[in-house]
């Protein structure tokens, strides 16, 4: 029986191709901080500080705690020198990079489809980003915090492992406390959403071919269960349909 699904955020719920989100946000918040420190070096803080968030295995710190002992290391400044202002910047800043993203209007319907089946609904997107980052993207896409009862959106706070690791899909089950069969995630990253979740048992839909969305690889593995694969408003064709997640051919 299903009781709970995953829905990963950017190229998901929300038209976000992060190979055009990434360079306008790093360059917002670069102009943002250059009173504070020279663009390049944050840039290099940054990337320093997401690798020690993909090494977390799921035991240790947390991601923020893996981020800013190495960031701030590699800035060689204290993190209460950039606390304030990166608050600051997420809340009145970021908002501005909305127009990079598109609303997908069945993001809406396939969520609200997910709450009136009383399934426990987690967004489960990358968590290297700040919480209040996530929750403007969740809001862009038509689906915030204000209006829907997510049982977890994981986030950079709350979360001890990245997307590259399974650590992080075992971390959902392990707070959601279900077995992996009782779960579908949706996501459209074939190395990030789709393997991954395989490895703990989840089986998964890719999202994929929609115009808003780059794939970022190509599916290589053979045994993985996907319960399909199409653009957000298939899944939700299929779910009009069918009345589930799963097509009818699919046993779970
Ligand atoms: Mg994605």
């Amino acid at each position: 029986m299903l009781n709970a699904v995953l829905f990963d955020l950017d190229g998901t719920l929300l038209g976000n191709e992060m190979g055009a989100f990434v360079p306008v946000y790093f360059k917002a918040l670069t102009d943002y901080m250059a009173h504070l420190i020279p663009p390049e070096q944050l840039i290099a803080g940054i990337m320093a500080g997401t690798q020690a968030m993909d090494a977390n295995d799921g035991t240790g710190a947390t991601n923020q705690e893996a981020f800013e002992r190495v960031c701030y290391a590699r800035l060689d400044k204290g993190r209460d020198n950039f606390t304030p202002v990166l608050r600051q910047f997420y809340r009145e800043h970021f908002p501005q990079l909305r127009p990079v993203t598109q609303r997908l209007p069945e993001a809406r319907r396939l969520v609200d489809w997910a709450f009136e089946q009383n399934l426990e609904v987690v967004i489960a997107t990358n968590p290297v980003f700040p919480r209040q980052a996530v929750e403007h993207r969740l809001a862009w896409a038509g689906v915030p915090v204000s209006e829907y009862d997510y049982a977890l959106v994981t986030s950079y706070e709350n979360m001890h492992a990245t997307k590259v690791t399974p650590a992080y899909y075992r971390e959902i089950l392990s707070y959601l406390g279900l077995a992996p069969e009782a779960c579908v995630m949706i996501g459209d990253s074939w190395k990030l959403d789709i393997v991954p979740a395989a490895a703990v048992g989840i089986p998964s839909y890719w999202i994929v071919g929609s115009d808003s969305v780059a794939q970022d690889d190509a599916p290589s593995d053979d045994g993985v269960p996907l319960i399909g694969s199409g653009t957000l408003a298939d899944l939700w064709r299929q779910v009009e349909e069918e009345g589930r997640l799963q097509p009818s051919t699919f046993n779970l």
